[in-house]
């Protein structure tokens, strides 16, 4: 039997666990799936697209990540609300020759946040990065009813034109920018690639926060980044980026299936994967 073919996509990709997540989503829903990491680098994305669209056996999607999220978003032959309102795609169904954008970043990002009892509604937050995941929950928690937003990034522009859609203030990373916004934010949450492998961080590690302060972490390898050692050192409670990735791969399944991963199997995978990574 032809299993649908399915892969994790970006550059660099050996870190990513995607593999191992849809193969515990497979088995678990018995549905047979043949998913891999491929190294993609983003002067090959034309070509490979266009043979992935009639390939046989046929694909049925592709994870999107780092750093295609937004270059992607104009070769594709549709988008989904949740992609054209992000600006960003880490979804793409491959159906009937067509390739088909969606962003399930924001749904994911939300997910993990309301399972730690910290949505966004009226909270103040600091968003570090304005790459792709990032324009998919600075989209989602302005929708989740965010209050003052402030985007910082190595990039100004990218920054200051995110933060300009998302109605907030943007800026430079930097330690001086950082610290001042750290003092008095509700949510901090790190969507730069800073922390990968567990190097770098994109705040001082003098830094403080409110006492009732949450940060969160969308790198999940290392399950404890830099930033969030240096997040509990100052006082926040933290949220690392398991919780995200497996709800935003399950949102995928029901896009690329047509059916929900329920929620104990999730629940179960999650805990399983920050067990064997802490
Ligand atoms: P991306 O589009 O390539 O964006 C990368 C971001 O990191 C940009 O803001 C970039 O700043 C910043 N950055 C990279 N190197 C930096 C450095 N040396 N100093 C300061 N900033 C730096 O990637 P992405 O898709 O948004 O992914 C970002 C991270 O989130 C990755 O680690 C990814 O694995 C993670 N992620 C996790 C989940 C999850 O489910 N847990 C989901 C999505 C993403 P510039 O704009 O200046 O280049």
């Amino acid at each position: 039997m032809n299993r649908p073919r399915a892969a994790v996509v970006g550059d660099p990709i050996a870190h990513s666990l995607s593999p191992e997540l849809f193969a515990e989503f497979s088995e678990a829903m018995g549905r047979p799936l043949h998913y891999r990491r491929l190294r993609l680098l983003s002067v090959d994305l034309d070509a490979v697209l266009g043979n992935v669209r009639e390939a046989s056996p046929p694909w049925i999607g592709w994870s999107v990540t780092i750093p295609h999220k937004v270059s992607i978003l104009s070769r594709l032959d549709d988008l989904a609300a949740s992609a054209k309102e992000a600006g960003a795609v880490n979804v793409i169904h491959f159906k009937d020759g067509r390739a088909i954008g969606h962003n399930t970043d924001g749904e994911g990002f939300l997910a993990s946040l309301e399972a730690a009892k910290a949505l966004p509604r009226g909270k103040k937050i600091l968003l570090l990065g304005a790459g792709g995941a990032a324009r998919g929950i600075g989209c989602a928690m302005r929708g989740a009813g965010a209050g003052e937003i402030t985007v910082l990034n190595r990039t100004e522009e990218k920054a200051k034109k995110l933060a300009k859609e998302l109605g907030g203030r943007g800026g430079r990373l930097c330690d001086s920018a950082v610290l001042e916004a750290a003092a008095d934010a509700d949510l901090i949450v790190n969507a730069t690639s800073l922390g990968m492998g567990g190097s770098g961080s994109p705040v001082p590690e003098r830094v403080k926060f409110r006492k009732e302060a949450v940060a969160c972490d969308l790198v999940y390898r290392p399950a404890l980044t830099p930033f969030l050692k240096a997040a509990r050192r100052g006082g926040a409670r933290t949220i690392g980026g398991f919780g995200m990735l497996v709800a935003q791969a399950a949102a995928a399944w029901s896009i690329w299936f047509g059916e929900g991963v329920p929620r104990a199997v999730l629940d179960s995978i999650r805990s399983d994967f920050e067990g064997r990574s802490s």
